[in-house]
């Protein structure tokens, strides 16, 4: 059965791929952009997670263009490594306001719309970072544990309610966000990853599309690791 879908964050990288997967499979899907223009064929509403009045906004344009979100896919993230011990407070903040406190932005609007229809679906994007931890990232990870402890705390909440909330931990994924690292480091890392190579977007993609699908009305308060093993044990 078709559903509304919204990506937040869904203009380039993992987030374009969610949302052409979910296009593909038929849903009707909205992706929000903060800079650039929106993808070609899909429906872009423009906010900054950050800005709770924008993404209220914008999911008011969805609901009157495509229907209420049914499917909410969180995407938006950034880095903004360096050690702790050379870490200023804005560093720090930056990635959770945008990581975790983006993530309680997008949900709020589209929860009860969820509830009254008795049906939804939202995956946050996290990263297995979350789990294992990563020197130069403890704002990073930090922002991606909480939101862990958000959809597993949302998921109670509203299960009564045919709503799932799920967690997918990518590893390292060919994107621009990857991209910015030295090829050295990425080197480095990627002997570290037991299949020895980066995911594609669209393998992260899959992952979303059976959590937001019919067939995982029984998943909730899941984190679906999609590393190449790289957290395993987790
Ligand atoms: P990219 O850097 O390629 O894309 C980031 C996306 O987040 C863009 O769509 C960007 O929009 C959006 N975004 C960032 N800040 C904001 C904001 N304040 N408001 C709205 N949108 C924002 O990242 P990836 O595709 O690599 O990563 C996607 C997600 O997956 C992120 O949450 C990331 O942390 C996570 N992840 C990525 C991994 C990887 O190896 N690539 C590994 C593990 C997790 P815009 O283009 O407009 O800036």
């Amino acid at each position: 059965m078709p559903r509304t879908a919204l990506v937040l964050g869904g203009n380039r990288g993992i987030g374009l791929a969610v949302a052409r997967h979910l296009a593909a499979r038929g849903d009707r899907v909205a992706v929000s952009h903060r800079t650039g223009e929106p993808p070609e064929q899909l429906f872009g509403v423009h906010c900054d997670v950050t800005d709770a009045d924008a993404v209220n906004a914008a999911c008011t344009r969805v609901k009157e263009e495509l229907g209420p979100v049914e499917v909410l896919v969180f995407n938006a993230g950034i880095t903004r490594d360096r050690p702790l011990a050379a870490m200023s407070a804005e560093d720090f903040t930056a990635p959770l306001r945008t990581n975790l406190v983006g993530a309680f932005h997008g949900i709020r609007p589209v929860l009860r719309g969820m509830m009254r229809a008795k049906w939804g679906r939202i995956v946050l994007m996290s990263s297995t970072v979350a789990l294992s931890g990563a020197v130069g990232q403890t704002n990073y990870a930090a922002s991606k544990a909480g939101l862990i402890g958000l959809a597993r705390s949302l998921a109670l909440e509203v299960a009564g309610h045919g709503i799932t909330v799920n967690v997918v931990a990518p590893g390292y994924t060919d994107t621009d966000m990857v991209a910015a690292m030295p090829g050295a480091q990425r080197e480095n890392l990627l002997a570290t990853v037991p299949m020895r190579r980066m995911a594609t977007s669209d393998e992260i993609a899959s992952a979303v599309g059976y959590l937001t699908g019919e067939d995982a009305g029984y998943v909730t308060g899941t984190v679906l690791r999609v590393d190449g093993g790289l957290g395993m044990g987790h």
